[in-house]
């Protein structure tokens, strides 16, 4: 169970398998890949997630 939760937190860029950046404001926060291939937007008082990728 630790491990799938902690898996959940430490997501890979699918294509380069780097580890992805978090950043976060009052609104949002977002995880993306440092080499530009994917990003994930987070809105958690509305519960969505929009999920960019290149
Ligand atoms: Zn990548």
């Amino acid at each position: 169970m630790l491990r799938s939760l902690k898996k959940l937190f430490t997501d890979d860029c699918p294509e380069c398998n780097q580890s992805l950046e978090y950043s976060s404001n009052h609104l949002y926060y977002t995880k993306s890949c440092p080499n530009g291939h994917f990003s994930e937007e987070t809105y958690p008082h509305l519960g969505v997630s929009i999920i960019y990728k290149n």
